[in-house]
């Protein structure tokens, strides 16, 4: 396989702030799948939804000291660069455009965004431009919501990473990955608390919330 066909993975979330919970499954579904990159990709969140308590820029500052000195991951901003929210189906087919038509891709979600994906703009049209790979999330409902959401996901499931990298778009792939029983909110509200965090994302990115005094009210 050449290496500008290789598989690439893009991870998106508002990552307020990113943790162990985001880290640890996508470093094992990175493994199982055989992806070499991951790009997450920080979301500007729309006026009419609960903003991010952390700057677009301190959400930045604190991937980039989460993913410092590990090749698998990079980060990608141009979701935050535009005036404008964007849905991720626009930034995926604005990625499509740029890597041509052939380019394996697939967008990484938890289990949580799989339940509720018939709820993002033109979801139906995410499988034509990536195939999305799920992480387990502890809590969340292993069956879809209805048994149309539910023949959807058969429809296109793949148990095989090979198809993953030999075709551009298009399917599923539940991964086996650890159930990490985090979440950016419960982080949030440890720290208003006043409880430590530590084990819950990386140490530089625990000390910068310390330094920027985040969180805290
Ligand atoms: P919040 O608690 O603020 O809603 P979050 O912890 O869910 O945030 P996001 O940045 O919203 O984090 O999540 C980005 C992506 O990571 C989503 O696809 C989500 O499903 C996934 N994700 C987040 N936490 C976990 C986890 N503990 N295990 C598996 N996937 C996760």
């Amino acid at each position: 396989m050449s290496e500008t066909a290789s598989l690439h993975a893009l991870f998106g979330g508002t990552f307020d702030p990113i943790h162990f919970g985001h880290l640890r499954p996508v470093t094992t579904l990175a493994q199982q799948v055989g992806l070499q990159q991951v790009t997450l990709l920080p979301n500007n969140v729309p006026p009419h939804r609960p903003q991010p308590q952390a700057s677009a820029a301190q959400r930045v500052a604190m991937v980039q000291l989460a993913i410092a000195g590990q090749p698998l991951f990079s980060l990608d901003q141009r979701e935050l660069q535009r005036a404008t929210p964007s849905w991720t189906v626009e930034t995926l087919a604005e990625l499509r455009q740029e890597r041509g038509a052939q380019q394996p891709l697939a967008f990484i979600i938890g289990q949580d965004s799989l339940l509720t994906l018939h709820k993002w703009h033109r979801w139906q049209d995410l499988l034509s431009l990536c195939h999305l790979l799920v992480c387990k999330r502890p809590g969340y409902a292993t069956q879809m919501e209805t048994p149309q959401l539910q023949h959807w996901l058969e429809s296109h499931l793949t148990d095989d990473p090979r198809v993953l990298h030999q075709q551009p778009a298009g399917r599923i792939f539940l991964a086996d990955t650890p159930l990490v029983a985090i979440s950016a909110t419960e982080i949030r509200q440890r720290r208003q608390r006043g409880e430590s965090c530590d084990d819950l994302l990386p140490a530089a990115v625990s000390a910068y919330i310390d330094r920027e005094g985040l969180y805290s009210d």
